[in-house]
């Protein structure tokens, strides 16, 4: 089982937690999100999962953290000033505001029909899903960079913008000669990146699948020239396997090859993963959406950002660079620019993933049903919660208290002594805390508890001298 809608997930990140919405003693701030106690926990769990698969589990790869404001030129020379831009439409009688593209594939059209008609022709009979009329302006590019300025200069002065970056990836190609170096690598090899971008995104929205701030989860996988294709493949099938690994199920999952009009300007092919994070809607096709993005950006980025390559008339194409970002391969003495596959992941988009497949509810003996999230333990923002049978008793609280001292440095452990024993196991089972450890009037004796399983509801005895071996043990399960 899985949830069945954002919804679902909207209530229970609320009220357990995990997300709140953002500034909302002052109404809010459209789509923003702060992630709670458990949101932050969860991230982080998310990223480190990430990092060891992607970092430290390999052989070929570094890792970078690079700013988030650029200079300028980084902007101009990747092409993003220029083409980062969304199709903009608005309804004229009620000035909603839409994503052309979206606003089409809400509407049910036909992808192919519209590569034959023009805008104008294809919004004739396109109703606004917020009026019900069909009166639309002009499409028009909106460029979805957030611009600020930097040092104490005028709003208005040209010289001083700069932009928030709309993706991590930049900040990885403008270091590639400095990882290069350092680090002594020879191709192939990857630098991974986690950080937040930020996109003035026309219409964000369901939860935390759209906002205008977000944290991506990038690596730039550099290889020669004529490897490309099946290292991209291999990526593809890397990144897939990723996801199930964290308990995703692979039929929540899928593959979506971008045709070739979705290309972004840099891309040879680019296949998506995308996540049912829409089952309620009765058309298949619109149950899926992305989660995560693997291109192959050919060597357009190092290329761009180098101050060698030129035109057909000897002029530099990018007269600003003070590098050149090409590779030398010592074995067969060719200078040229290494190829770029790229799996670019949403750590939101993640999240919102885990959580809604994670999702479930159990009914018990009393025919009371209860949520489940099953979320894989290593994603879990709680591994044990300690349990005291009898709150009123002081040996068994400070029993309790102990454990979960003793356990505090290798895992993130609770103490909750805020309810009865069936409430408290509920409440941990709701956010996911694969056990529950309790103490109870036995414990004083035989210096065991009671480890209860999320998932079966199963009770085993520990002793509590085993008890850190035992749970990490089952973590790594
Ligand atoms: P979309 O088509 O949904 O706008 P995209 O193709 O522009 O996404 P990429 O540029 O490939 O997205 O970014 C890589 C990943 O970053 C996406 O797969 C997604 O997980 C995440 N991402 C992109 N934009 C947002 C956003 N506005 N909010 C949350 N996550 C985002």
């Amino acid at each position: 089982m899985s949830a069945p809608n954002i919804e679902t997930i909207v209530s229970l990140a609320k009220r357990r937690g995990f997300v709140f919405p953002s500034s909302e003693i002052y109404g809010g701030l459209g789509s923003a999100w702060d992630y709670g106690p458990l949101g932050v926990e969860l991230c982080n769990n998310v990223k480190q999962a990430w990092w060891r698969w992607m970092v430290y589990e390999r052989d070929d790869m570094e890792g970078l953290d690079s700013s988030i404001i650029l200079n300028r030129l980084v902007w101009k020379y990747s092409g993003h000033e220029l083409t980062f831009t969304d199709p903009l439409v608005d309804c004229r009688e009620c000035n909603s505001r839409f994503r052309y593209d979206k606003l089409l594939a809400e509407s049910g059209v036909d992808a192919e029909r519209t590569g034959l008609l023009t805008p104008a022709e294809i919004l004739k009979d396109i109703k606004c899903p917020s009026c019900g009329k069909k009166n639309w302006t002009g499409v028009r590019p909106f460029n979805l960079m957030f611009r600020t300025h930097v040092g104490a200069t005028a709003e208005d002065d040209a010289d001083a913008l700069v932009y928030l970056r709309p993706e991590t990836a930049q900040g990885i190609f403008i270091n590639f000669a400095n990882v290069l170096t350092t680090s002594r690598r020879k191709l192939p090899f990857g630098v991974a990146q986690i950080g937040k971008s930020f996109r003035n995104e026309v219409t964000p929205g369901n939860f935390i699948f759209r906002t205008r701030e977000f944290e991506q989860m990038e690596m730039e996988y550099f290889v020669r020239p004529g490897e490309d294709e099946q290292v991209h493949q291999e990526w593809i099938d890397n990144c897939f396997n990723w996801f199930t690994s964290l308990g995703i199920e692979a039929s929540n999952l899928r593959l979506y090859e971008q045709p070739k009009e979705e290309l972004a300007h840099y891309a040879k092919r680019t296949v998506d993963i995308q996540y049912r994070f829409f089952p309620e809607r009765d058309e298949p096709e619109r149950q899926w959406d992305e989660l995560m993005g693997i291109a192959n950006r050919t060597d357009f980025d190092l290329r761009t950002h180098s101050k060698k390559p030129e035109d057909g008339e000897g002029k530099r194409l990018n007269p600003d660079s003070t590098e050149d970002l090409s590779y030398f391969d010592e074995a067969t003495k060719e200078r040229f620019y290494p190829y770029v596959i790229e799996p670019a992941a949403g750590v939101n988009r993640t999240v919102l993933s885990v959580l809604m497949d994670a999702y479930s509810e159990k009914t018990n003996d009393k025919g009371e049903t209860r949520v489940i999230l099953k979320l894989h333990p290593t994603l879990s923002p709680i591994k044990a919660a300690i349990l005291p049978l009898a709150k009123n008793k002081p040996e068994i609280v400070g029993m309790a208290k102990a454990i979960k001292r003793s356990l505090q440095p290798v895992l993130r452990a609770v103490y909750d002594d805020t309810g009865g024993i069936g409430k408290l196991y509920a409440r941990q089972d709701e956010i996911g805390t694969p056990f529950c450890v309790t103490v109870d009037h036995q414990s004083l004796e035989d210096e065991a508890v009671t480890v209860r399983d999320r998932d079966t509801w199963e009770q085993e005895r520990v002793k509590v001298s085993d008890l850190p071996e035992h749970l990490l043990n089952r973590l790594k399960d």
